[in-house]
């Protein structure tokens, strides 16, 4: 089996970080990012790109998609490395699409569908540790000890961008630019949509299934 080019889509909170995880350590492939990618470069001067902010941070803190030209510089550099690999959290409008296009090819663009209103609660609820990434939730997925984190113990903390304002702005922005990326990929072979409100393992095992029977 060759190693699987694959491509999670859904809104916020429909747990493509989970998934991709699992499909990264599950198939051996690299697990790429746009969100990780900026969140470690929330700082970084793009002043002299002319846009209404100075720092990817100041995007993404007001629930805004950071302009292409800073995205597709961080996707570009991590194609360039890698032979297999999920992508998650990115393309986010339909010029990345095109951009991803003509470079490289899909096995599998999965859709994970959630619920809007089980998707607010689920990113207000959520609780990541600044570490080593692990996601908990506050209700459904609580640490051993409160506001810790089982695997590093280091203390949890909520991200800027998951308070209930911004979170309804980055539904907003995900159902104006990112649905069209859905259309866009819909009508192809490689497109499967898997329910994203069963449980983790259930939806792994469909994600599993599917790039099994695509690669
Ligand atoms: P995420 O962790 O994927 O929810 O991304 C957090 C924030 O990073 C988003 O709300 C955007 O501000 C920014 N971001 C992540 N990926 C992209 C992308 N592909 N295009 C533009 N902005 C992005």
């Amino acid at each position: 089996m060759s190693n699987p080019r694959v491509l999670l889509l859904g809104a916020p909170g429909a747990g493509k970080g989970t998934q991709s995880s699992r499909i990264s350590d599950g198939f051996g492939v690299d697990h790429i990012t746009t969100g990780d990618a900026l969140r470690a470069n929330k700082g970084m001067d793009i002043s002299e790109l002319g846009f209404e902010h100075d720092t990817p941070g100041e995007f993404m803190d007001s629930g805004e998609l950071v302009p292409d030209e800073v995205v597709n510089e961080i996707v570009v550099t991590a194609l360039d490395d890698t032979d297999g690999f999920v992508l998650d959290g990115y393309p986010r409008n339909i010029e990345q699409a095109e951009f991803l296009d003509a470079r490289t090819e899909l096995d599998a663009v999965i859709r994970l569908t959630v619920d809007d209103a089980e998707l607010v609660n689920r990113l207000t609820g959520r609780r990541v540790c600044p570490d080593c990434g692990e996601n908990y939730h506050v209700e459904f997925d609580q640490p051993a000890e409160s506001g810790i984190c089982d695997e590093c113990g280091a203390e949890l903390i909520q991200r800027e961008d998951d308070t209930e304002a911004t979170v309804r702005e980055r539904l907003r922005v995900f159902a104006e630019n990112t649905e069209p990326v859905i259309d866009h990929y819909a009508g192809t072979d490689a497109y499967v949509e898997i329910d994203g409100e069963e449980t983790p393992d259930a939806v792994w095992d469909a994600v599993e299934t599917t790039i099994e029977q695509r690669v």
